[in-house]
C-alpha cells in the first residue's frame, strides 16, 4: 500500500518590536527595558525559538535593525530568526513589512513582541487553529463587566459579558488570506481607521471567519510600568514550572 505524505506545511512567526511604547514613560523603549534580567522582546522571541514554527521575522524600530541584529538576536542565540526588518508608523505598517518579509510560507503567526509571557502551548494552539480554521486568535472571555460610553462619559449600554472576549496575540492565519487582506487594506486609506489587529483586517477585507482559541490570562501586553512588574511575577512563576 503506498502511503501518500503528508507535505509539511511552512509557518513563519513575526514578532513586532517597531512600537514607540510612550505609555510607558521611561527613556528606554519598552521593547528593550529589562524584564528577569534580559530585554523584554527576549522573551517572545525565546518562546518562538522553543516552538515548533520553521522561522521568525523580527520587525524593528527603523534605524534599530542593527542594534537587533547583534544585541538582541546574535546576543540571544535565536537561530530561528531568519530577517529583522524595519517596521512603520502605525502597527499595520509594521505588520505589512513582516509579511512582505514572510513570502513563501503556508502560515503566519502574528504576534506583538511586548508580550512577553506567551506560551509555546499558545502557539502550538494557534499554529493547530490556523490549520483548521484558516483564521485564528487567541483571547479570554472578560472578567469584568464592560460599558460602551458616550462622548460626555456616560455609560450608553452594557453588551452581554458571555459574548465578550479581550484579544491578545498570536493571531495565526493561510498566509494567502491575510496578505490579501492587508493588500487590500494598504490601497484603501479610508478603511486604514481605527485598525487595532490583524484579525479586524481580515474581518473588515475578506469574508474569512476568525476564530477565538484560548490563550492565557497571563499572556499579558506590557503597556505601562505596572504591567512590567506583573509580567516578571507570572515569568518568574512560569519558570518554576518549566
Ligand atoms: O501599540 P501597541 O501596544 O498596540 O503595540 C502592540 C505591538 O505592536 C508592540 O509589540 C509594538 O512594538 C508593535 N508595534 C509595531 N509598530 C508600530 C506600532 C506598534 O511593531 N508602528
Amino acid at each position: 500500500m503506498i502511503v501518500e505524505e503528508k507535505k509539511k506545511r511552512k509557518v513563519t512567526a513575526i514578532v513586532l518590536a517597531a512600537g514607540r511604547g510612550s505609555r510607558m514613560e521611561s527613556r528606554v523603549k519598552k521593547q528593550y527595558l529589562e524584564l528577569e534580567g534580559r530585554p523584554l522582546i527576549c522573551h517572545a522571541l525565546e518562546a518562538f525559538e522553543r516552538s515548533p514554527v520553521d522561522n521568525v521575522i523580527l520587525v524593528a524600530g527603523a534605524g534599530e535593525e542593527e542594534f537587533c541584529k547583534k544585541e538582541i538576536v546574535k546576543a540571544g542565540g535565536f537561530r530561528k530568526v531568519t530577517a529583522v526588518v524595519p517596521g512603520g508608523k502605525e502597527r499595520y505598517h509594521s505588520v505589512y513589512e513582516g509579511l512582505k518579509a514572510a513570502e513563501g510560507c503556508d502560515d503566519v503567526l502574528i504576534h506583538d513582541g511586548a508580550r512577553p509571557c506567551v506560551t509555546v502551548e499558545i502557539i502550538r494552539a494557534a499554529m493547530e487553529g490556523a490549520v483548521r480554521y484558516g483564521a485564528c486568535v487567541a483571547g479570554m472571555p472578560v472578567k469584568d463587566t464592560i460599558k460602551v460610553v458616550d462622548r460626555q462619559g456616560n455609560a450608553d449600554h452594557t453588551p452581554d459579558r458571555s459574548s465578550m472576549w479581550m484579544v491578545q496575540t498570536p493571531q495565526a492565519f493561510s498566509y494567502k488570506v491575510v496578505r490579501r487582506a492587508y493588500d487590500r487594506l494598504l490601497e484603501n486609506p479610508s478603511a486604514q481607521e481605527g485598525i487595532t489587529d490583524d484579525a479586524m483586517v481580515v474581518e473588515t477585507m475578506t469574508s474569512q471567519k476568525v476564530r477565538l482559541i484560548t490563550g492565557s490570562y497571563q499572556n499579558i501586553k506590557v503597556t505601562t510600568p505596572e504591567d512590567l512588574e506583573i509580567a516578571g511575577i507570572f515569568l518568574r512563576k512560569m519558570g518554576k514550572n518549566s
